[in-house]
């Protein structure tokens, strides 16, 4: 099992750990900052450091509670081996703005346009994209979107991460929106919520910002009419004041 940092700590950048399992290409530390790919939101890459060598980091996964991190090479490296973790900081942390976006446009969505839905998430280094079940979203209307969720954001909401029994986000109507996320809250003992104080809260496994106003200012990209049910929207976001 991988203590993961970046669950209660998303501004950890460096971070030592130890070895715990070294296979093939890849190396399971006892704990690690690495965002492992899910979610939404790509892995992290960066590098460790061991013995006074670099070896890079390519690719982070979960596989059941452990983290992989994939080397570029993993020759000399030994259980046990003390480690210094980087990640790097400039893609992670236009992730994490991104992914803040997204639940704040969800929350937007939900609270002032109530007859839609985001359906699906992707973030990408630069932009991210939502998938919204919205049958009169337009062009337009997306604009208008973007526009509410800007000035909210502006506000400076905070957004905090907590954990609460699965009880009690059973009892949160939409706290998942979807089927197979309400399939898998009933499956945990504790579930990690990220809240946008007064806009939004989502069950989550993913790294955001502390405030809204770390975000930037949300730009509309490419919008696309893929049916009644699927219109995608890109975003981009410009660099906050
Ligand atoms: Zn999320």
């Amino acid at each position: 099992m991988t203590e993961k940092i970046y669950l209660h700590d998303a501004y950890a950048k460096d971070f030592e750990a130890k070895v715990t399992k070294v296979e093939g290409a890849s190396v399971v530390l006892d704990k690690t900052a690495f965002y492992p790919t899910g979610g939404g939101q790509p892995g992290d890459t960066g590098f460790l450091e061991i013995n006074g060598n670099r070896f890079n980091v390519i690719d982070v996964r979960k596989e059941g509670e452990e983290v992989i991190h994939v080397l570029d090479k993993t020759q000399g490296i030994e259980v046990g081996a003390e480690t210094k973790g980087h990640i790097d900081w400039e893609k992670r942390y236009a992730h994490m703005r991104l992914h803040t976006a997204i639940h704040l446009l969800d929350g937007i969505i939900e609270k002032y346009f109530n007859a839609g839905m985001l359906t699906g998430g992707q973030i990408y280094d630069d932009r991210a994209r939502i998938d919204i079940d919205m049958q009169d979203l337009t062009r337009e209307k997306a604009e208008e979107i973007i526009k509410k969720a800007n000035e909210i954001s502006a506000e400076g909401h905070e957004i905090i991460v907590k954990e609460i029994s699965r009880d009690e986000a059973l009892s949160i109507p939409r706290l998942s929106r979807t089927a197979p996320g309400r399939e898998l809250i009933s499956k945990l003992d504790v579930v990690r919520v990220v809240e946008i104080v007064g806009v939004d809260e989502q069950a989550d496994g993913g790294t955001h910002v502390r405030n809204t106003k770390e975000i930037g200012r949300i730009v509309l990209g490419k919008y696309e009419n893929k049916g009644k049910h699927n219109k995608r929207v890109e975003i981009t976001l410009e660099n906050a004041s």
